[in-house]
């Protein structure tokens, strides 16, 4: 296996759509989110990896995303979570990309668009946001550019077991469905033809199952990290980041270790260095307080993370060899994953993912072996 690399590990991946399944059924559909490059683990693989476990659509947040997998091949619907700039609409259109929101003034850009890229009678279907679009309903009805795809909101506060948040969402549940019973009975309703009503991230899976409705849009739950961790529903991170041991030297008591001299030996020990640093996204702010696996062991940070490696003290008895594997993070058996990471920087495994860097390779394992995800499906190669 390679130097420094994101492993990401695709049974994973598989148990957790199954789990995802099993809490909301076979009649529902499962929209991935893969925006930010699939939260740092690779937006192509994941996706393709994904539809072929049984996901049944994706999700982006940029234009550009959706194109990247337009151009690789992916015919699934692909809603784009977000507002795309008036200049992207004609190629968003092109690309049978599924909008979301619902201002008049994008609902128009939208229209003009279609007009401008779209062969006559085709239409962009669109997913309107309770919120911001209720108004334009009728709009949408009667023009002859868009189709009513979805009606949908977001729930900002699903991953939390507080009554008030709990309550929160409650009441956007209610607002959803309303709005959908309401959108049906209008004129123009019978001709649009069925829509999705969807809201579900990975917290309302989690806690809130009424809210499921017609699709969901878990994303961190498939990526492996729980939304809840006081009640886990049970899924495994996919993302392992691993390095290498590239050297290892002894020092006495009372040497100083990295930039800023902020580690000391307080005995003679042997100290490592790790091939990986900020720069591919180990956090410095885990100098003299990450913690690293090789072979079963556990070794502290020693000292300021670097660009470029880290040192880890590896105690009086060297007991690793240059070449072995380092884990930075991953799922068991390593006893720390990305939500612990997190944890320790004051933020949310969902950010950890996103920051590994361009420059890390990321491996894909099936079965735990290498393998390569093509438009024919997952294979092993040689
Ligand atoms: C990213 C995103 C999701 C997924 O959220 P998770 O918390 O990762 O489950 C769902 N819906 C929208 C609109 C999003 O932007």
């Amino acid at each position: 296996m390679t130097g420094t690399a994101a492993l990401i590990h695709l049974d994973n991946l598989k148990h957790n759509l199954e789990t995802v399944r099993r809490l909301v059924g076979r009649e529902r559909r499962i929209c991935m989110p893969v925006k930010a490059n699939a939260y740092g683990h690779g937006m192509v693989p994941v996706a393709r990896a994904a539809l072929e476990y049984g996901c049944d659509c994706l999700a982006i947040a940029r234009t550009e995303e959706g194109l990247i997998l337009r151009r690789e091949g992916l015919t699934c619907p692909i809603l784009i979570m977000g507002h795309a700039p008036e200049e992207e609409l004609a190629d968003l259109v092109a690309g049978k990309l599924e909008p979301y929101g619902g201002s008049p003034a994008y609902l128009e850009a939208l229209e003009r668009a279609a007009d401008r890229v779209l062969p006559p009678g085709e239409m962009v279907s669109v997913h309107l946001k309770v919120d911001t679009g209720m108004g334009r309903i009728g709009y949408i009805f009667a023009s002859p550019r868009l189709r009513l795809a979805g009606v949908c909101t977001h729930f900002p506060a699903s991953d939390t077991d507080d009554p008030g948040d709990r309550a929160f969402t409650e009441g956007q549940l209610a607002a959803l469905t309303e709005a959908a019973r309401m959108i049906r009975t209008l004129p123009g309703a019978g001709e649009n033809g069925p829509f999705l009503v969807h809201g579900a991230n990975s917290g309302a899976v989690a806690q809130h199952g009424e809210s499921c409705l017609d699709m969901v849009r878990p994303g961190i739950m498939l990526y492996g990290y729980e939304p809840l961790p006081q009640s886990p529903v049970g899924v495994r991170p996919l993302m392992e980041l691993s390095a290498r041991l590239v050297f290892a030297k002894r020092v006495p008591p009372g040497q100083t270790v990295s930039y800023g001299r902020t580690w000391r030996a307080e005995r003679e020990t042997w100290i490592g260095t790790v091939s990986v640093g900020y720069a591919d996204g180990y956090n410095r702010l885990l100098s003299n307080r990450g913690k690293v696996m090789i072979n079963g062991r556990i070794y502290p940070v020693a000292g300021r993370v670097c660009m470029d490696q880290i040192m880890v003290d590896l105690g009086p008895e060297l007991r690793e060899k240059v070449g072995d594997r380092v884990i930075l993070f991953g799922p068991p058996p390593c006893p720390f994953s990305a939500a612990d990471i997190a944890e320790e920087l004051n933020t949310i495994s969902y950010e950890v993912c996103c920051l590994i860097t361009a420059r890390v390779k990321r491996i894909y394992l099936s079965e735990g072996k290498p393998c390569i995800i093509g438009k024919e499906g997952i294979s092993h190669g040689e």
